[in-house]
């Protein structure tokens, strides 16, 4: 793989609190992506926002009207955007967030040019704001931005090691697979990604991998050709 779209989780950044940012878990990302980013690999990121805001969630427990509730969490996407912009920096990662809602000066408005040349210039590339439009989700901004960048893969970062027939973590007899098509992920109905997310990989030919982010060594071990997680392969294949 020479360029990949690594989705990370917003809920994946709270570590062991139960809201926000944990920096502990941003710092050891960072490391991570620095680490994989050393391999040569053109890097983009898209973050949730599942630690501070889902729209969702604010339409119906708090009574939100569901678009501004969802513009709410694309801002959400937005902190944890610069977040690890600045842990990257930190590490000394040279990087730049793209906004796909005009913002600047917080981030520079997306452009998949201005980011490709980002990206082969060698800058770890990160998209806040998802898709920009509300009703979708950073999984589908993550499909839509694979696509866009000409990526090889969209890796999705989760708090599990793979694609399972339900829910590990609330079943332990559930089973894993090493490889599943996209059609049985939307056929079984297997909660990895939204419908939506994965019909547009499946449709625009996007290879997924979907592996355990939390386990530092994972995503250096994913982009050195060891064979980790689940990968979702074209049905013809
Ligand atoms: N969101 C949106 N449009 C997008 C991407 C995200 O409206 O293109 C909003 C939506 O409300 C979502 C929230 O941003 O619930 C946070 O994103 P997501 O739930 O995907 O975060 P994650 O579950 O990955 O932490």
């Amino acid at each position: 793989m020479k360029r990949v779209l690594l989705k990370l989780s917003g809920e994946s950044l709270m570590g062991a609190q139960s809201y926000g940012i944990d920096p502990s878990r941003l710092n050891s990302y960072a490391q991570e992506i620095k680490r994989s980013r050393d391999l040569g690999i053109q890097i983009a990121i898209v973050i949730g926002g599942g630690n501070i805001f889902r729209g969702l969630s604010g339409a119906t427990q708090s009574g939100f009207d569901r678009v501004k509730g969802d513009q709410m969490g694309m801002l959400a996407t937005c902190i944890n955007s610069l977040a690890l912009s600045s842990a990257l920096t930190a590490n000394g990662v040279d990087n730049v967030v793209y906004t796909a809602i005009r913002m600047e000066p917080i981030g520079e408005f997306y452009d998949k040019w201005k980011a490709i040349a980002a990206l082969q210039a060698g800058r770890v590339v990160i998209c806040a704001a998802g898709t920009g439009n509300p009703f979708f989700t950073t999984d589908t901004g993550s499909s839509l931005r694979a696509i866009e960048l000409e990526a090889d893969a969209m890796l999705k970062g989760t708090r599990v090691d793979g694609i399972y027939d339900k829910d590990p973590e609330k079943h332990p007899d559930a089973v894993r697979f090493d490889r599943i098509s996209y059609s049985d992920v939307i056929a079984k109905d297997l909660k990895v990604m939204d419908v939506t997310a994965t019909a547009m990989c499946m449709q625009n030919k996007m290879p997924i991998v979907v592996f355990d982010m939390d386990t530092p060594g994972n995503l250096f071990k994913l982009l050195s050709g060891e064979n980790i997680g689940t990968r979702v392969y074209i049905d013809k294949e």
